[in-house]
């Protein structure tokens, strides 16, 4: 006779009874596989504990860590694209991006908004990669536009988050008018004496990388991010030699001249009050100047 022996067959336990772990309570990093428990992870601003492998976080998390209490005023909150060239590929290009803004709660891959940082006024623009892969559209190219013309405006610094894989096919020639819109917004800014800060994530590639995500004051990144144009695979074919090891890798950017810096997440919101304090009190002495001058002269 067995020593444990089952009186009842099957298992009746009342769904509300049931124990469950529940789900995203721990962290795996991807590239140093230590766990930690997904409270640390995020308090660490989502950055591994042990390697510092900074994991891919969308706007909410960005303009969380950057405006003071996370106040701040979205800009343009309910642009929604259109459908110029009724494309269609595994379904209609509408209903992926109705059933996208279901699944994400977005309207699009970008979010402007204005706010303080650290007691600063500033611009933010910044990418969603979960929004069908951070593509550049209409609605995007739109966006940063407008929060440009909203710093000019006001007179602000601007600053883009970029993560992306690049133009949004189903939009085609129309998303690659996105470049040459958003480059002459940026040109316009410059003009006015309006800093530029340009922050490559993990990844930012294509369309995006050959336009404003590289027109910065400052292009930083952040650590190992992927930075490229075409995909390493491309290029291989066509030059038909081996890639450099690290290629299109932040820090491999860095040392061939395309980046300023590389900024922890961690020291992010510091780093950039520091930077702008700089470069604004500088404009400010030379406005102060300025007048000093007409004066003098009239
Ligand atoms: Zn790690």
């Amino acid at each position: 006779m067995p020593w444990f022996k089952r009186v009842e067959k099957g298992i009746h336990t009342p769904t509300e009874e049931k124990k469950e772990t529940p789900d995203g309570l721990w962290y795996k990093c991807p590239s140093c596989k230590a766990v930690s428990s997904m409270a640390e992870h995020r308090k660490n601003l989502s950055t591994c504990v042990k390697c510092n492998h900074h994991d891919r976080i969308g706007s909410k998390e960005y303009f969380a860590i950057l405006f003071d209490n996370n106040e701040f005023t979205e800009l343009d909150a309910n642009l929604t694209s259109g459908d110029p060239l009724d494309f269609v590929d595994s379904k209609p290009y509408p209903n992926r991006i109705v059933a996208t803004q279901k699944s994400t709660g977005l309207k699009d891959a970008v979010r402007s908004a204005y706010g303080k940082m650290n007691g600063r006024e500033i611009t933010i623009s910044c990418m969603d990669f979960n929004f069908i892969g951070g593509s550049m559209g209409s609605v995007v190219g739109e966006k940063i536009a407008r929060a440009i013309d909203h710093a000019r405006k006001t007179r602000t610094p601007f600053m883009m988050i970029s993560k992306s894989g690049g133009a949004r096919m189903m939009e085609a020639g129309f998303s690659l008018m996105q470049m040459a819109k958003t480059s002459a917004k940026l040109a316009l800014l410059s003009e006015e004496g309006l800093p530029y800060i340009s922050m490559l994530t993990d990844p930012t590639t294509g369309g995006v990388t050959a336009s404003y995500a590289m027109l910065g004051d400052f292009n930083i990144a952040e650590p190992g991010a992927l930075i490229g144009f075409a995909g390493p695979r491309v290029i291989k074919e066509t030059i038909g030699k081996d890639l450099p090891k690290g290629f299109q890798s932040a820090e491999f950017v860095l040392e061939h001249g395309f980046l300023d810096f590389i900024v922890d997440r961690k020291e992010l919101k510091d780093k950039l009050t520091n930077l702008l304090s700089m470069v604004c009190e500088k404009d400010a002495d030379n406005a102060k100047i300025k007048t000093r001058k007409a004066t003098k002269a009239s």
